[in-house]
């Protein structure tokens, strides 16, 4: 049987680096999209023209009954091995007086609740414990959870810092089940979430405050979650590393 991972978000960005990396390092890729069909069966083809085998499931991470799915689809794939949990979003700059209450809803059902529905999930199919073959979950926060992102996005900022404590929780509950559950911090990172954040050029215009002095790509955020997610990293579990150029 195939080790399949799934990844969340795996149509752009760096979900999309993800899929990538993960098919060239042996693993059959189902991939969930929420919206972007023609992105995500982009990927699919890519992989399948460099000799991977991918399925693009579309989905909203947000809604439990769209997870449920989405992991039937990955059993029909192989045996699970591998949870990237890297869907989420940002909305346009505000301060948290002008939140309004849907905005506050989709931040946190897309960010929190859908990395929990999948982790759980996730938790069924490989905790040993429960007949599963262990695996491995990378959880994608990000380095203004650390920041707060005042007066731009302190909503996302608390979804990331939430993601943070989950990742630890969740590896030390289910560190003797042959699952480890690790975490990513990207800084400031090339891909579309800015545009969506109102702010096309925010990486390259930021690039002044980043200690290396220029911008991320998602394939650098990509080569530290494929290796928390593989073998080469069998001791590291409750981490969270920071891939952000020293910001
Ligand atoms: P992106 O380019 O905006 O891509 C977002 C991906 O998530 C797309 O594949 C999108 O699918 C999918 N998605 C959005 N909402 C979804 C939902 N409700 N259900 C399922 N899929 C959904 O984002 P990115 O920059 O690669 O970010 C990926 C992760 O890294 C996010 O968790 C983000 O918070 C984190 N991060 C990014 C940065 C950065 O600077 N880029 C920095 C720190 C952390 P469609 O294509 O169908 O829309």
């Amino acid at each position: 049987m195939a080790d399949v991972v799934v990844i969340t978000g795996g149509s752009r960005g760096i979900g999309a680096a993800c899929a990538r990396l993960a098919a060239k390092a042996g693993y059959d890729v189902c991939l969930n999209y929420v919206s972007n069909r023609d992105a995500a069966s982009a990927v699919v083809a890519e992989i399948e023209a460099a000799g991977g085998t991918a399925r693009a499931v579309a989905g909203d991470v947000g809604s439990n009954d769209d997870v449920i799915a989405l992991f039937k689809a990955a059993d029909e794939m192989g045996t699970l091995k591998g949870l990237i949990n890297n869907a989420g979003v940002l909305d346009v700059r505000s301060r948290i007086d002008e939140m309004t209450p849907e905005r506050l809803e989709r931040i946190m059902r897309t960010n929190i609740l859908g990395s929990f529905f999948c982790a759980r999930e996730a938790v069924i199919r490989m905790s040993t414990k429960r007949g599963g073959e262990g695996g491995a979950i990378v959880n994608l926060s990000s380095i203004a959870a650390l920041l707060g992102a005042p007066n731009q996005y302190a909503d996302y900022a608390a979804s990331k810092g939430a993601i943070d404590t989950f990742t630890r929780g969740l590896a030390l509950e289910v560190a003797e089940e042959g699952i480890r559950v690790n975490g990513v911090r990207p800084g400031i990172i090339d891909t579309e979430i800015h545009a969506s954040g109102g702010e096309p050029d925010r990486a390259r215009k930021l690039r002044d405050i980043i200690p290396m002095k220029r911008e991320g790509n998602a394939e650098e955020v990509a080569e530290a979650i494929v290796w928390l997610m593989s073998g080469k990293a069998s001791y590291v579990t409750g981490a969270t590393l920071d891939v952000s150029g020293g910001r």
